[in-house]
């Protein structure tokens, strides 16, 4: 027999397949251990055959099988060969995607326990009477654990198990990561408007649905129906969540639900606990898989449903290679499993709501949170008059005083500061004037190192003005306050209150966020202050302000996407507020109270936030109506980098002479940030009318050898920094 292996080598020049020879232990999908060049390595075997073109006196053989089964199913390997040709990634770093790092870097391994059972009836004589003793316990107990009774019965436990009147035997165990989280099971009687959600997935023949349900609405309770459906139904399911770790109430309610048939993969876990989580699925004690993107992976079968909540959610997209979107992955499994796609949101992409409103997705809204408890009110606060009135604080009086107010009747609030480091924008503290670019109506971002204003989209570069160009006035400065200041300002003006900080800084650690946020559910803090973390999908009843101290933080980056992340933001944090008993508000801080995105956020109207802003992109050509494609290329040495920079350009720019109809824009570049982690980044930006070229763009990149730079391609990428 002859296994065609793919070497777990990242390189190009070895992403090909290689021959063995192997005896009949070996089938596809296992993982194996080869002789490669002088040393040995891993490998997926991709096929088993009877022939090879191999000669004899060339051909080696399989050392060793590295598990006694096959890591990767057919879907996998079927999947896997998908995305290495769509993405053009080596089939090897495509293949690392669906097995566990630690089970490729051999760090873990199953772990066992013995235990001792007893094997027949006997007779023991008086004499021996610790044998006796172990005889009798073992009749009232069937089987205990063997290092339990080594130590309580000594050699007498060796004595029974040499005459076979006790039989060891050794048992698989996994870590449970989630021994001590737990809660009550409450299935609760869906509301009319749940009901026909899930109605109306089960009925459509369409793959995908999306549902847009305002927060608070009961859209996880939709997802778990429908998953219990499917599990009774004998099939299995992937449920995807942004964070999983930054939302505990969300794990406790699925162990309630589901108990073990539940496994939770996610980054928090230790190496040992995320390896026996994929095993339980693998082996199918475990039917649901639950995590981040990498969760779309799972190595499940008979897929029922899959679930992606929260679709808008920026860390769908992969950001290191292979650069995969997690729908795109979703959706060929489902489509592979026959079974539907659930897209859930208070806030869906443009994209995709575009694709619903099309037809091509189902399409259910539910527009009311359960009980008809109302929408928080949300003020808008113009921060510019704060200023006139000699206000330098980053708090308004209305905020101040709704802080003091929600404080003295016991409640909780949360405060917001979308405070993203690096690019930093102008913006006039008088008129509120934002420096942006003339031609592509994004705003500027600010480039110490040269001390310009740039514009990340076709690279133009402005001058600082002297005096803001709106009203001539000198209060130029560039925004960013960091929660540090503002939890410092608070305990000045509120002393005897008790103040949470959630960012990056405080979270670190594995239970960084579960420590924050079961500290805030149980009332032992009185204020939240915190970045875009806070925004996630919290249900704390308690909370009735919510404050947003700077919305305009997140408008002025340099993207198109930023109105649209900015809608989405407010919505969300917006949505932590009043969801229980009493009435919540919400109290909006900006410099630019006319922004028709905070108009349209501030009344919860997603549809004439998406009217507005899809008008907007067909004008200008952007996304969905063009493609933003950007290639990267990226080294530590600045001219090596830029040699490989020279010959990708050159090459792209035949493309585009070919097909100069296809393209909007094509220029190279710096990156907006020039350097991270001491790697120069360059890029060549495009706008395409459609994928047309794409193919040759990939291949063009494929082929671009360094030693010591990086060149790949990102498609209408996340984040353009
Ligand atoms: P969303 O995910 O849409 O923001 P949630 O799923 O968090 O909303 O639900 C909001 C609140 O409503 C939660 O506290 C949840 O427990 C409660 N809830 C959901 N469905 C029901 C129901 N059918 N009956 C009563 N309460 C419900
Ligand atoms: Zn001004």
């Amino acid at each position: 027999m002859f296994a065609e292996v793919i070497v777990d080598i990242a390189h190009s020049d070895v992403d090909k397949i290689f021959d063995y020879a192997c005896g009949d232990d070996i089938v596809r999908g296992m993982r194996v251990a080869v002789p490669f060049g002088n040393g040995v390595t891993t490998g997926f075997v991709m096929r088993v055959k009877e022939a090879t073109d191999v000669p004899p006196q060339k051909l080696k053989r399989v050392l060793r099988r590295e598990e006694d089964f096959p890591s990767l199913n057919e879907e996998a390997l079927m999947l896997a060969e998908t995305i290495a040709a769509r993405y053009r990634v080596s089939m090897a770093l495509t293949l690392r995607l669906f097995v566990p790092a630690e089970m490729r870097t051999g760090k873990v391994s199953t772990r066992y326990r013995t235990v001792i059972k007893l094997a027949r009836e006997t007779e023991i004589s008086d004499r021996a009477k610790r044998q006796r003793e172990l005889y009798d316990f073992m009749r009232d107990n069937g089987e205990a654990d063997a290092a339990f009774l080594r130590e309580r019965f000594g050699s007498a436990v060796k004595a029974l198990l040499d005459s076979g009147v006790l039989v060891s035997e050794k048992r698989r165990v996994f870590r449970d990561p989630y021994r001590d989280i737990g809660g009550e099971n409450v299935a609760r009687k869906l509301t009319p408007s749940q009901q026909n959600a899930v109605d109306t997935v089960k009925r459509t023949d369409k793959t995908v649905t999306l549902l847009h349900g305002v927060t608070g609405s009961g859209k996880t309770e939709i997802y778990l129906t429908l998953i219990a459906d499917v599990l009774k139904a004998g099939k299995t399911a992937i449920f995807l969540v942004p964070e999983i770790s930054l939302t505990p109430q969300m794990l406790s309610q699925l162990r309630a639900r589901f108990g073990s048939m539940a496994a939770i993969l996610h980054s928090g876990l230790s190496a040992g606990e995320r390896f026996d989580e994929w095993m339980r699925l693998r082996e199918g004690s475990a039917r649901i898989a639950i995590g981040a993107r990498s969760a779309v992976f799972a190595p499940i079968e008979n897929i029922g449903v899959i679930v992606i909540d929260e679709e808008h959610d920026g860390s769908y997209s992969s950001e290191s290679a292979p650069r995969y979107n997690t729908f795109d992955i979703a959706y060929l499994r489902a489509r592979h499993n026959g079974c539907k796609l659930i897209l859930g949101s208070a806030t869906p992409s443009v994209e995709t709501y575009r694709r619903a409103k099309e037809g091509e997705f189902e399409l259910v809204k539910l527009p009311e949170r359960i009980n008809a408890r109302p929408m928080p009110a949300v003020r808008i606060v113009d921060m510019r008059r704060e200023v006139r009135k000699g206000n330098a604080t980053a708090f308004s009086a209305m905020l101040r005083e709704r802080l003091e107010n929600c404080l003295e009747k016991g409640n909780q609030a949360i405060l917001f500061l979308n405070r993203r480091g690096y690019s930093q924008t102008v913006i006039c503290r008088d008129c509120g004037y934002v420096a942006s670019c003339e031609s592509c109506d994004v705003a500027l971002t600010y480039h110490s190192d040269e001390n310009v204003l740039k514009c990340h989209y076709c690279g133009a570069n402005y001058k600082l003005p002297p005096a803001c160009p709106g009203c001539g006035g000198h209060h130029l400065g560039y925004v960013g306050t960091g929660t540090q200041r503002v939890v410092g300002d608070l305990k000045k003006m509120f002393p005897s209150a008790r103040i949470l900080r959630m960012d990056v800084d405080t979270t670190s650690g594995k239970e960084g966020h579960y420590r924050i946020l079961k500290q805030f559910s149980e009332h032992a803090a009185d204020i939240l202050v915190g970045t875009q973390m806070v925004a996630k999908g919290h249900d704390f009843p308690q909370v009735t302000l919510v404050g947003i101290l700077d919305a305009d933080m997140s408008l002025h980056f340099a993207d198109y996407r930023s109105g649209e992340r900015t809608f989405q933001l407010i919505t969300q944090v917006a949505g932590r507020s009043g969801r229980a008993q009493e009435a919540g508000e919400v109290v909006l801080q900006t410099y630019d109270p006319e922004n028709y995105i905070l108009r349209f956020a501030a009344q919860y109207d997603y549809e004439g936030f998406y009217e507005h802003e899809i008008s907007m992109r067909e004008a200008t050509m952007f996304p969905p109506f063009a493609k933003i494609v950007r290639v990267m290329i990226t080294g530590e040495d600045e001219t090596e980098t830029l040699s490989a920079l020279k010959s990708v350009y050159e090459k792209l720019q035949k493309i585009y002479a070919e097909n100069p109809d296809n393209f909007l824009f094509f220029n190279r570049m710096h990156a907006p940030i020039k350097r991270i982690r001491n790697k120069f980044r360059y890029q060549v930006l495009m706008r395409l009318l459609d994928g047309r070229v794409l193919k040759s763009i990939y291949a063009v990149c494929a082929e671009e050898k360094h030693r010591n730079v990086l060149v790949y391609v990102e498609e209408n990428p996340a984040n353009l920094s």
